[in-house]
């Protein structure tokens, strides 16, 4: 049974992510969503590894921040891994009118169960637009980890209203108890 829970708050330090109205950065979002899912998983009785615990990039330069966060991974032996992060739209959509919940995994196996466990709770939970479990071969945090991993796109920053419903920290919480029931219902664990 997975025991063993590696939570990847994306971006931080030189690299804020996407950024929102009112500057509001990407960095500092993923990173409380996942200080929120931390110890409801450790009551979960998980064990859960942070690759980071502040504003910080995992340097010493940019082009290291990936790679250490999936040595970090790799090294602790995840079971799982969960890289939360938040989207943004561009000049495609000038209205800033994009919203909803995404969740990423390589095609196919464990990788795909788990995202598909977590996305369902996420989307029940929180009410946002229902954006689809997307399968991605490209995102390193996908690519390079040993154990089964997903990327949530928790919502759009760039979104005035989801922006603003990502600064609540009531809505955080939904998000964070979303994850956890999805990793949960994944592992089995609610079957004990
Ligand atoms: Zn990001």
């Amino acid at each position: 049974m997975a025991r063993k829970v590696a939570l990847d708050p994306g971006h931080g330090g030189r690299d804020p992510g996407a950024v929102g109205p009112g500057g509001i950065r990407e960095a500092e979002v993923n990173l409380l969503i996942a200080l929120e899912l931390k110890p409801v998983l450790e009551r979960a009785g998980f064990e859960v590894l942070l690759t980071r615990t502040g504003d910080r990039e995992l340097g010493p330069t940019l082009a290291t921040d990936l790679r250490r966060r999936s040595d970090m991974v790799n090294d602790w032996g995840a079971d799982a891994c969960v890289s939360i992060h938040c989207n943004a739209s561009g000049t495609a959509d000038p209205g800033r009118t994009a919203n909803g919940i995404e969740t990423y995994a390589l095609p196919g196996g464990r990788a795909e169960a788990l995202a598909r466990h977590i996305h369902r709770f996420l989307v029940v939970f929180t009410g946002a637009k229902d954006r689809g479990v997307r399968t991605n071969k490209r995102f390193w945090m996908l690519r390079m980890t040993a154990p089964p991993a997903v990327l949530v796109e928790c919502g759009y920053v760039t979104n005035a209203g989801e922006c603003a419903l990502l600064q609540e920290h009531s809505y955080r919480t939904k998000l964070a108890l979303a994850m956890a029931a999805g990793i949960m219902t994944w592992t089995g664990e609610v079957t004990r």
